[in-house]
Formats: structure tokens, C-alpha cells, sequence
């Protein structure tokens, strides 16, 4: 959000004051920013949202919103594929796909962000079979240091194109995206409450068993909003039973039974603001690190009573994805956002790291970049892309220098 001279991201954890704030109706306009802020020698960077937690956005040069970049360029339903600008906004998305007859493969809790947004931080709902936001981009447009655009793909520079899909916008503006759909498909939901012991013991079970199965553990309950997310036929009917009541803050994770087209069930809503830590363990790691982390919360945190997220994800290829190359787990913690948190995330990260956790690039976490090389094999590939493109680093911030070349 910008409000006079200054720029704040969505839980105000993060603020800047942009020397200039452009928001480019076109690609040629990206271009003419990216080509200004070359020959100036001055830092560029581009803002989707705002919505992750830490300061990737924040610059004193020139933050570029992707506002105005919006909507469909093209569809392709004999491939299922639509090329989209970089700047829509997947709560916009959904209604012109369903109307090509197609939809996102999966989504994550809300459906705020921008798509250039979200695929950069590795943006990811949950499901065992699937993959995060990004790993359905079949092709994507940059807009280089240089000034040239370059189209990228599994054909078309290749090498770039696996890491570009997740790249927290270093390596150049996103202007397009073409990404995988299914064809458009309905969701059975359902939501309900079981105890703490009770959802581990079956958790595995309800994993392999759903499309898309995750929880919320209540520090205060001790028990688990739990939500299962399955196909569905046009004829399929729910069966109308009323939603179970619930005990405290759980009931806000609860929704009544319901089929409805996907990108209409994925996304919550979201009203009460927050700060978030992210990690993503090897899938087997997911239930001892949970049981640590509750320990954590019940021992020395017993004042926080934000839930805990967790989600699946299933293994991919992109470089600096958190699930590159194994079965994953994701586990989220939550405080207010007018609350203190660094004291509870700090104990939290390490067991992360005892479980060698790869943190989410658009939450807060305290990962140095000799430990994001030590957890992050294709580190070094990602870091020469990124020099040969933008040896002068108009895409880095102060965050991002000390994050990845410190
Ligand atoms: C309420 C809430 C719920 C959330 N739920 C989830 C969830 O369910 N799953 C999950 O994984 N995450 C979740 N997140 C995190 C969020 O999805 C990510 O932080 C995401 O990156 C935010 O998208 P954005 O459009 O706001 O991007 P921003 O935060 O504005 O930017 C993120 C990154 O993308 C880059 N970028 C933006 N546009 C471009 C472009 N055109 N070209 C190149 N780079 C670009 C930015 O420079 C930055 O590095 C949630 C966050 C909030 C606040």
C-alpha cells in the first residue's frame, strides 16, 4: 500500500520510502523503467502485492507496481494453457479461465496476490500430488537489466527459464506468464474438528486419501481444524448436514459442507492481520516437527494462541523452490501483527533447522546465505544465472544483498 511517500507491505512488518513509485500501463513502459534505472545505476524493484511478510519489495530507488498489468493475453484449450500479465491478480484469474473452460491446478489460502507475486516466492497450497503456483509455468517474459525482454521456457533458454520460475523478481521483471490448467473442476469441501492425537494418528491416511488435505493445530484448544478438499461431479450433492460447532477460535477454519468450482473454494478470507514463518521439511520430518513446535508453544510460548499450518507438497525441479527435490512438508506459525514475534519464530527456526527446514522466501525467518547454500543444492547455478543477467544487481535491495550474496 502506498500512502503518501511511503510503501508498506500487508501486515506493516515492512515499510519503505521509494525515491519514486511507477506503475507502467505496458511492457514497453517496464522496459523504459528497467532502462532508466540501468544508466542511473539505481535499484529497481517490483511489487506485486505486498503480501509477503519480509522486505523483498523495499527500496529507497524504484518500486514498480505491476497494477496495471493485468488480465488474459491469450488462452490455449487445446493445451490448457493461458498466457497471463505478470501483475493479475489471482483473485481475477479465476472467472476468465473458468470461462475458457479451465482453472488452476491448485491455490493457496487466500487469493490476493499478484501471479508474478506469488510464483517468485513459491506461492503453494497443499496436496501430496501437486506442486507449487510455479511449477505450472510452462513460459514466462523478462524484462532483463540490459533492457532486452527475454522469453524463457522448457526450449527456449532453458537453464534461465528453471530459475526464473522462482526468483524473487532478481533476475528481472515478470511481464507475462504462461502457465498448465486442467480444464475447469469442482470441489467438494469439508471441515472438522478432531483432536491433537487423533489427527496425527490418521494423518498419513488423510494425506493419501484427499487431493488436498491440511490442518490448523489450536494452541489453545489442542485439538485441529482439519479440511479436505476432493473432484467432484455436477451431480455430486452434499449432504446438507449443518456445521459442527466448534470450540473457540477454531470455528473461523470451519465451513459449512460445500461443491462449488474450485477457485471459488480454494481462497479464505483473511481479516485479521498477522506475521508468518514458513518452513518446508522433508515430507517424513512433518509430524516430529510439529510435536516440537507444540512443545515449543505449550513450554515457553503459552501466550501466543495464533494456530499452526501444516500442508503438503509434492517434490519439484526449480532451484530455489523450499520443495526442490523432495516430498515436502509445509509448517506455518502465526502471531498478531500488532504482537510481538522474533523471540517465538527465533526458537521455532531452530528446529527447523534441526530438521533442515528451507524457509519460505516471502515469510520471516533469520536463514543466512551460507546456510541457504547448504540447504539449497542447486545454490551456485542460481547465483551465476543471476550474476550473468544482473552483474550490476539493479534488481537487489540491502534485504536481498545480505539475504543471498552475504
Ligand atoms: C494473508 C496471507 C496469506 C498467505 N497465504 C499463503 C499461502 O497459502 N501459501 C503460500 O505459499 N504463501 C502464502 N502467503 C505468502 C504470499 O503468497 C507470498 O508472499 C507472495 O509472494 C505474495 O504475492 P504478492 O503478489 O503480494 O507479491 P509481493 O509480496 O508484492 O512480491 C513478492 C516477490 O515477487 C516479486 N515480484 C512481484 N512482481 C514481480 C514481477 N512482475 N516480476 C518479477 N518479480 C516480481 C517481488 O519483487 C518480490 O520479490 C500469504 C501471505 C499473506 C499475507
Amino acid at each position: 500500500m502506498t500512502t503518501g511517500d511511503t510503501w508498506t507491505n500487508w501486515s506493516g512488518n515492512v515499510v519503505c520510502a521509494p525515491r519514486q513509485t511507477l506503475a507502467p500501463p505496458d511492457e514497453a513502459g517496464v522496459v523504459a523503467a528497467v532502462r532508466a534505472a540501468a544508466a542511473d545505476q539505481t535499484g529497481v524493484r517490483a511489487v506485486g502485492t505486498g503480501h509477503s511478510f519480509v522486505p523483498l519489495c523495499a527500496t529507497g530507488d524504484t518500486l514498480l507496481t505491476c497494477d496495471r498489468l493485468q488480465g488474459l493475453v491469450q488462452t490455449d484449450p487445446a493445451r490448457q494453457q493461458a498466457t497471463i500479465r505478470a501483475g493479475t491478480k489471482l483473485h481475477a484469474l479465476g472467472a476468465p479461465l473458468h470461462e475458457a473452460g479451465l482453472a488452476l491446478a491448485n491455490m493457496g489460502d487466500i487469493d490476493r496476490q499478484s501471479l508474478a507475486g506469488a510464483i517468485s516466492t513459491g506461492t503453494h497450497g497443499t496436496g501430496p500430488t501437486l506442486g507449487s503456483i510455479a511449477t505450472a509455468v510452462v513460459g514466462l517474459r523478462l524484462v532483463l537489466a540490459s533492457g532486452e525482454t527475454l522469453d524463457c521456457s522448457a526450449t527456449q533458454h532453458p537453464e534461465i527459464f528453471r530459475i526464473a520460475r522462482v526468483a524473487l523478481g532478481t533476475l528481472g521483471i515478470i511481464t507475462r506468464i504462461t502457465m498448465q490448467l486442467l480444464p475447469a473442476y469442482r470441489l467438494h469441501e469439508r471441515t472438522w474438528v478432531a483432536p491433537f492425537e487423533g489427527c496425527l494418528a490418521e494423518l498419513a491416511a488423510r494425506i493419501a486419501a484427499h487431493r488436498h488435505f491440511e490442518f490448523f493445530w489450536d494452541p489453545v484448544e489442542d485439538a485441529c481444524a482439519m479440511k479436505s478438499l476432493d473432484p467432484a461431479t455436477a451431480t455430486q450433492r452434499v449432504a446438507g448436514d449443518p456445521a459442527a460447532p466448534a470450540p473457540g477460535q477454531l470455528s473461523r477454519y470451519l465451513n459449512p459442507e460445500r461443491i462449488d468450482w474450485s477457485y471459488r473454494i480454494f481462497p479464505s478470507a483473511r481479516d485479521r492481520r498477522f506475521n508468518e514463518m514458513e518452513f518446508a521439511v522433508p515430507a517424513e520430518h512433518g509430524p516430529d516437527c510439529l510435536r516440537e513446535l507444540r512443545d515449543l508453544m505449550r513450554r515457553k510460548h503459552p501466550a501466543v494462541t495464533w494456530p499452526i499450518e501444516y500442508r503438503t507438497q509434492r517434490a519439484d525441479d526449480i532451484p530455489l523452490s523450499p520443495a526442490f527435490g523432495r516430498e515436502t512438508v509445509t509448517i506455518s506459525l502465526h502471531q498478531d501483527s500488532s504482537l510481538p514475534y522474533r523471540a517465538f519464530f527465533a526458537d521455532a527456526e531452530a528446529i527447523f533447522r534441526n530438521h533442515r527446514g528451507r524457509p519460505h522466501w516471502g515469510k520471516i525467518h533469520g536463514h543466512t546465505a551460507r546456510e541457504l547454500a547448504d540447504i539449497y543444492p542447486q545454490w551456485a547455478q542460481f547465483q551465476e544465472v543471476r550474476q550473468a543477467l544482473d552483474p550490476a544487481g539493479i534488481f537487489l535491495n540491502p534485504y536481498l544483498r545480505e539475504l543471498l550474496l552475504a
